[in-house]
């Protein structure tokens, strides 16, 4: 019999698609990891089984054990999937900007979701992080995995997603193009491909209204502001992101985030996230470096997590958007002016 355990076993081995549509005019052949493939829905499912597994070894984490953490929804969403496995008990906090879906599917696992407020700096009681680490002060035997700065998050991603892009591309890969959340994916997968190939330029997304852009370029704090993007960006200096291994970090706002995200799902049928549009825009700002290579972008989450949000018409029109009437990846490559 061909079966896996648990749930928690078939995490991982996602696969690896070629974007077919911009063929003719893209100067690079970008090829889409799709992280939505996993069980709990996104990337952050990797991190949950590592983390928890990790913790478990250790002896950190025990049967009475409470899960804590503070999660965009992701990383919450599999923490909750994996405690639902081990029979835990788990409570997440999460911003109010972050979409019902995310707040359902944690709750459909049996997960507590305390939400708050988005707009307040990190370091108000009233932030999500705060509220995290008071309930993991309250809560007897909570465990705080605090995937923003605990460094097994990006080694998370070295020992799985970043030797899987290594296998799939058979070593052809020229760039990694990857959102900046905690950081935690592109430090991790970053850190391996560079490993064995140091020439592969690693490219992280940031959205406007975060820190990570002009820290990288002007080593200085912009003023952060609230954008709709999810699970991308923050607005402070987050100890999980390993600029070391960035080559550039290119800014993309939510407008052009959302046309390239629909346009995935409309030309190339993958039902992807936002962060996933933020990604795609920045690979096709950065293809002409790579004329004749291979580009991976990875696909964190699935357009199911957004279908009352930016994947319907009334929704992007509410919020001033602009609503195509056929999204396509061309429009997209006009807007981000690669096409004269
Ligand atoms: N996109 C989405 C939708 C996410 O939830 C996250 C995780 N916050 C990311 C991208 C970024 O991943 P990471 O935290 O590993 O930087």
């Amino acid at each position: 019999m061909k079966a896996f355990d648990s749930v928690i076993d078939a995490i991982g081995n996602t696969p690896l698609v070629r974007i077919r549509k911009h063929d003719d005019c893209c100067p690079a052949q970008l090829y889409a990891k799709l992280e939505f493939m996993n069980p709990g829905g996104s990337v952050k499912d990797r991190l949950a089984k590592y983390l928890v597994s990790r913790m478990e070894r250790d002896g950190t984490l025990t049967a009475n054990s409470v899960l804590v953490e503070n999660s965009s929804g992701n990383t919450g969403a599999a923490l909750s999937m994996v405690a639902a496995v081990r029979g835990l008990r788990c409570v997440v906090t999460i911003p109010d900007k972050m979409s019902r879906e995310k707040i359902s599917r944690m709750r459909a696992f049996g997960t507590e979701v305390v939400i708050a407020p988005t707009a307040v700096d990190a370091d108000d009681p009233r932030s999500y992080y705060s509220l995290a680490r008071q309930l993991a002060n309250e809560i007897p035997n909570a465990v705080y995995p605090d995937q923003y700065n605990n460094p097994l998050n990006a080694l998370a991603h070295y020992e799985s997603t970043g030797p899987e892009i290594w296998e799939q591309t058979g070593g052809a890969i020229d760039a990694f193009v990857c959102g900046i959340g905690t950081g935690g994916t592109i430090s991790g997968v970053g850190r391996y491909l560079k490993e064995r190939k140091p020439g592969v330029q690693v490219i992280g997304v940031d959205p406007i209204g975060s820190v990570f852009h002009d820290y990288f370029h002007h080593k200085q704090m912009s003023k952060p502001h609230v954008y709709d993007v999810e699970g991308i960006g923050e607005d402070y200096l987050v100890k999980a992101v390993d600029f070391s291994v960035i080559d550039d970090i290119v800014q993309v706002n939510d407008a052009a985030s959302f046309a390239a995200a629909r346009s995935l799902v409309r030309e190339e049928g993958i039902l992807c996230g936002g962060s996933s549009g933020s990604a795609l825009y920045a690979a096709l700002q950065v293809a002409p470096r790579f004329a004749g290579g291979n580009v991976v972008v990875l696909l964190p989450d699935s357009g199911n997590m957004y279908l009352s949000k930016f994947l319907d018409d009334e929704w992007m029109a509410g919020r001033g958007h602009e609503v195509e009437s056929r999204p396509s990846l061309m429009a997209t490559r006009e807007k981000a002016g690669l096409i004269a």
